[in-house]
């Protein structure tokens, strides 16, 4: 806590007003430490920002220390912690996403026309990392309600109607709906005894499905090692999907919530876990909105057991989508990923053996049971096996999430899925996983997309994030923004990545790169970073040096 901080609280104590807001907003909840951050988004929602008296009030109310919870507020970026004496943010905020897709179809125009249009004093206008749809860039959110294909005169019609929050959804496949389609049978069955655990097991480990995250660890693998490990043991979902040019899990998510609530609780029932965490990504209201109605449909329907399933809102660290990292934030903390060994399999969640899985992994367990390991491997190309959902933007005609074989080309999935390049654009070049699987150009786009096929490029596929470039776009310019992406999420945990990625920012803002001391920088990075943010980080950067030499020939 730097100085002007701490003498904000030394000797402090809440007045009578901030601690009578508490204990009205926190009325009915159990005073635990890992609900802090429940408990600050519930201020930050009723009062559009966190005052140092509200952090004062709130530590009282729970016994901690004014810092425990200073520091926690400042580190999600969807909490405005003002100081004494600041004048709070406008009620409303437009958040503009930069990343990668957004760049490409003109975020920046779009903020300076805003910035315009906009009266400041009632609105403001926030430059934000990926929002998760990048199929629609430019993309804006206007307080909790996206502006898809955002203008500056759609967003200001938005808020001139009050539409400010999501209130409408799509239709999506209810509790009622997807029992019509024989919807939650399968866990019946393992309930009732007619599967045992040890074969749903072998099941999922003869599909090789594969953590669809980005991290890529055997799922059936993972459950093997889960049933071994003492009880009690947990389940954490990772849905705070946050790579650019990421949005698959949004896109299952709104249509068929129970296809993921089914494979959760049958991999609960088969690690025997006693709980399941769900972490939310706070970018997507409607999500929560449709989890919230289908969790509570689900616990009323006596017909189905269940353990405890209690859903958690990030707020806004993209850091947090790191496996010890969202434990992390689950338990009321930091999101700041954790040393291993242990591995959250050993000790994970409130020191239990934890079961940790992204969303999208667990929503392919009913149709891998129902239809069995073959169909799943039935499906592939180009000497891979399975099935990919990619989450393509950029340059194409059919923006979107596609459901492809495991394998396919960049140029297959262009012609067979994406509806080809956009007239008047040539391709160029392609981010094969977000921002951080680095960027090939086109002369490689004949590799088979999948796990492990992309690293003699120096790249990889993690959350088959595919941003298609054509030749309007710069290799070097949208490193320079992946990077500084990463400064911008970084924890601060440890130096070569905060200090690091600061430092490549201001280098590559230079007109001439200093190649060498930006690859000096990469090593350290690469080699001395705690976690996936800072050993990946080089990696658009160093594409940009390696595959595009044209780029920096001047
Ligand atoms: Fe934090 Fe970066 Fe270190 Fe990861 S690599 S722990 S994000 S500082």
């Amino acid at each position: 806590m730097n100085k002007k901080i701490n003498n904000q609280f030394r000797g402090r104590e809440a007045d009578a007003q901030s601690r009578q807001a508490i204990t009205q907003l926190l009325e009915g909840m159990p005073r635990r430490r890992d609900l802090l951050i429940e408990f600050l988004h519930r201020l930050q929602d009723e009062y559009h920002h966190i005052s140092a008296d509200h952090i004062t009030a709130l530590a009282e109310e729970l016994k901690l220390s004014t810092t425990e919870v200073y520091e926690v507020a400042t580190f999600y970026h969807h909490f405005d912690v003002v100081k004494d004496q600041h004048p709070a943010p406008p009620e409303l905020t437009v958040r503009v996403c930069q990343s990668i897709t957004c760049e490409m179809y003109g975020a920046e125009h779009l903020m300076a026309e805003l910035e315009q249009q906009l009266p400041r004093h009632k609105v403001r206008i926030q430059p934000v990392p990926c929002v998760g749809r990048c199929h629609s860039a430019p993309v804006a959110v206007v307080g909790t309600n996206p502006a898809e294909q955002a203008t500056a005169k759609k967003i200001t019609a938005m808020i001139a109607r009050g539409e400010t929050a999501v209130t409408t959804l799509r239709p999506y496949i209810t509790l009622d709906a997807y029992r019509r389609t024989a919807g939650y049978q399968l866990l019946k069955k393992c309930h009732d005894g007619d599967l045992t655990r040890a074969y749903v097991i072998s099941q999922m480990q003869a599909a090789g499905l594969r953590g669809l995250g980005g991290a890529g660890f055997p799922a059936g693998k993972k459950w093997d090692i889960l049933s071994q490990q003492k009880k009690p043991r947990l389940i954490a979902v990772n849905i705070d999907e946050g790579e650019p040019g990421t949005f698959k899990d949004r896109y299952y998510l709104e249509r068929d919530p129970h296809r993921l609530l089914e494979g959760v609780l049958i991999a609960a029932w088969a690690i025997e876990a006693e709980a399941i965490y769900m972490y939310l990504r706070d970018e997507y209201a409607e999500c929560r909105q449709i989890m919230q109605h289908e969790l509570a449909a689900l616990a009323n329907d006596k017909t189905l057991q269940t353990p405890q399933i209690i859903l958690r809102r990030g707020a806004g660290a993209y850091i947090c989508g790191e496996e010890s990292a969202m434990i992390e934030s689950i338990e009321g903390k930091r999101g700041m990923p954790r040393l291993r060994p242990p591995f959250v399999a050993e000790v994970g969640l409130f020191g239990k053996p934890t079961l940790e899985h992204n969303m999208e992994t667990l929503y392919w367990v009913r149709d891998i049971l129902e239809r069995g390991p073959a169909w799943f491997l039935s499906h592939g190309r180009n000497g891979r096996q399975g099935l990919r959902s990619f989450s393509v933007s950029g340059r194409i005609n059919r923006p979107g999430v596609h459901l492809a074989p495991a394998g396919i080309t960049l140029n297959e999935l262009i012609a067979e899925y994406c509806g080809g390049m956009l007239a008047g654009h040539q391709l160029y070049g392609y981010f094969p996983g977000g921002a951080s699987g680095g960027i090939l150009p086109a002369s490689l786009a004949d590799l088979p997309l999948d796990f492990d096929t992309l690293h003699e490029a120096g790249c990889f596929i993690g959350s088959a994030a595919i941003i298609v470039l054509s030749q309007h776009d710069s290799a070097r310019q949208l490193a320079l923004n992946c990077m500084r992406f990463f400064a911008h999420e970084s924890c601060g945990q440890c130096t070569p990545c905060r200090v690091g990625t600061a430092k490549a920012v201001k280098l590559m803002q230079r007109e001439k790169w200093d190649v060498a001391l930006l690859e000096e920088l990469c090593a350290a990075m690469a080699d001395a970073s705690i976690c996936g943010l800072g050993q990946a980080a080089p990696n658009p950067l160093r594409s940009a040096i390696n595959h595009f030499p044209q780029e920096f020939a001047k």
